[in-house]
């Protein structure tokens, strides 16, 4: 019997095992015992951190070889297995010999250092993580995209500080608190009214992408509207199609810089005409299963269709579309 498809797992990125109960953010003792039994996940300026040769974990540092006090600006990620865990953002360059990412699509590797650590973003090598380091670290660029943006107060302009072992900042002006903060965006695969599931899926490609790359709709949620509400808006807008049947998938923390993918399925007539909006969308087509299919067998990419990357939802999204009806 044919059932209403799935994500063909849980988000890379929403994998998590660490404790965040934020008692512990406050409790001066506690936070002194986690930082001295703790480790370090370091970043560089671009959120870069460590990750040795091969290695399904972060290279982190015990925290008392980095300081032997907790500095000020060190946030707090969580404790598991009785270790507190921290991340800590330098904007110098930490190891020299280290290219950029290229794009969020590029497979990149790091230059080696000396000890066969690496330097990566989380987008190359979220999908390689275990759990823990994998919800670590986007917990880390999570926070820090969000410290790099909120050193003023948005209120009076003066200087924050960070509290609550970095979960907050305090206005040193007016005394406003803020919260990390996070952007949600709908994320919607679209496939045809042909049966429960299907048997076409809308994909579209944005100008700025490398050649022959396609994905699903998406777009940020705009203030007082519902997700649903943004999710038919988005497709109407880019795609000029109508959808019903608007059902939610899953979710996934996505730090760049402080957006969630809350991920969607929706209906549309077969026969429907796709108009690509001008400038956003330059090609907008109805791609059959059997072509969907291909493309994952082979890895992401077939001739003149490449898939979006294992770390985003939206791979996770056409897979379980895929595998249905
Ligand atoms: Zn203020």
């Amino acid at each position: 019997m044919s059932q209403p498809f799935q994500l063909a797992g849980l988000p890379t990125l929403s994998r998590s095992t660490v404790d965040r109960n934020e008692m512990m953010r406050t409790d001066e003792a506690r936070l002194a015992k986690l930082w001295a039994t703790g480790k370090v996940i370091l970043l560089d300026d671009k959120g870069r951190t460590p990750v040795g040769a091969g290695a399904t974990a972060l290279a982190t540092r015990p925290a008392v070889r980095v300081a032997d006090e907790r500095p000020p600006d060190a946030l707090l990620l969580g404790e598991h297995d009785d270790v507190g865990y921290w991340a800590l953002q330098r904007s110098e360059r930490l190891r020299e010999g280290v290219a950029s990412p290229d794009s969020a699509w590029g497979l990149w590797t790091g230059a080696a250092s000396e000890d066969g650590e690496e330097w990566h973003d989380l987008r190359t090598v979220g999908a390689l993580l275990d759990n823990t380091s994998a919800g670590l670290y986007t917990t880390a660029v999570g926070l820090a995209s969000w410290h790099a943006r909120a050193g003023f107060c948005a209120k009076c302009g003066a200087p924050t500080e960070r509290v609550n072992a970095g979960w907050a900042t305090h206005c040193t002006g007016c005394g406003r608190e803020e919260y990390p903060r996070t952007d949600p965006a709908v994320i919607c695969l679209v496939h045809d009214d042909r049966g429960l599931n299907g048997e076409n899926v809308v994909l579209a490609r944005q100008p700025i992408w490398p050649p022959e790359r396609y994905s699903v709709l998406a777009g940020f949620v705009e203030s007082g509207e519902s997700l649903e509400a943004c999710v038919a808006r988005e497709i109407a807008e880019e795609v000029g199609i109508a959808v019903g049947g608007i059902r939610y998938l899953g979710s996934q923390p996505w730090p760049f810089p402080r957006s969630i993918m809350v991920g969607f399925t929706a209906v549309a007539d077969a026969d429907a005409p796709l108009r690509p909006a001008d400038g956003e969308i330059e090609e907008a087509r109805w791609v059959s299963r059997a072509d969907l299919r291909a493309a994952i067998e082979a890895g992401g990419e077939i001739e003149g269709l490449k898939l979006p990357g294992p770390t985003s939802i939206a791979r996770l999204m056409l897979t379980g579309w895929a595998a249905a009806g």
